[in-house]
């Protein structure tokens, strides 16, 4: 397939909230070493909330901006209005309508990524979530422009979101509560850069089925 369909983007964020929730542990575990251990049970609450409104949007806008609009009202911690800002700048980007082209998902995508840059005022390389989503994002546009399917596409993403998400490793921390430790945030994963991996390992789920 080219394009995604209105259900197939309800799908990705139905399975984003299953791969959250089998990893909770996981991610909580990553935030208990240079932040407050609440990741994952933060973001299993956001998405498990999500996925109870999956049904009622007709169109793709709707649909991203009633998901973001309950990550915010729903997540409590610092990822909540990113993650959130991040869907309801993608869903203001689409317009009303029922299916995306690739090179569409690309461009919502990126205006979700501003925002979220913008309302967490911080840049590539301070190891948040922005350090596996924008390698992603590039990687995709990567793909598209040398000739790849949706699908090659969304693989190099997932690859890519991968990479940034290993490379914050040795990252001292810039921005959110890592960053009160300061070099001692040096040497663990950031939790949101993990977590933002499986929004590409979701697609990639979607697209392959
Ligand atoms: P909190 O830190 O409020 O407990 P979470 O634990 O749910 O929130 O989320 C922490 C994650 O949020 C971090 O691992 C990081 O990826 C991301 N994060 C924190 N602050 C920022 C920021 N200013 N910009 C982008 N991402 C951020
Ligand atoms: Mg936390
Ligand atoms: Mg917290």
């Amino acid at each position: 397939a080219t394009e995604l369909s209105l259900d197939q983007l309800a799908d990705w964020l139905r399975r984003f909230a299953q791969i959250v929730d089998e990893n909770k542990t996981y991610l909580t575990e990553l935030d208990s070493a240079i932040g407050d251990a609440d990741h994952g049970a933060n973001m299993a609450r956001g998405t498990a909330a999500v996925v109870t409104h999956l049904d009622e949007a007709n169109t793709i806008d709707a649909l991203l901006k009633k998901a973001g609009m309950t990550l915010v009202s729903t997540v409590g911690g610092t990822s909540g209005p990113l993650y959130g800002t991040l869907l309801m700048k993608m869903g203001m980007a689409t317009g009303a309508v029922t299916e995306l082209s690739a090179e569409e998902f690309s461009k919502a995508f990126r205006a979700g990524l501003e925002g979220l840059v913008a309302r967490g005022k911080t840049e590539l390389g301070d190891k948040t979530m922005v350090d596996a989503l924008t390698p992603a994002i590039d990687a995709y546009d990567a793909a598209l422009a040398d000739g790849a399917d949706l699908h090659d596409a969304v693989e190099s993403a997932a690859q890519a979101a991968a990479a940034g998400r290993d490379a914050t490793t040795p990252l001292v921390a810039r921005k959110g509560r890592a960053s009160y430790l300061g070099e001692r945030s040096a040497g663990h994963m950031d939790p949101g850069a993990t977590s933002s991996t499986y929004l590409f390992d979701a697609l990639s789920q979607v697209i392959g089925s």
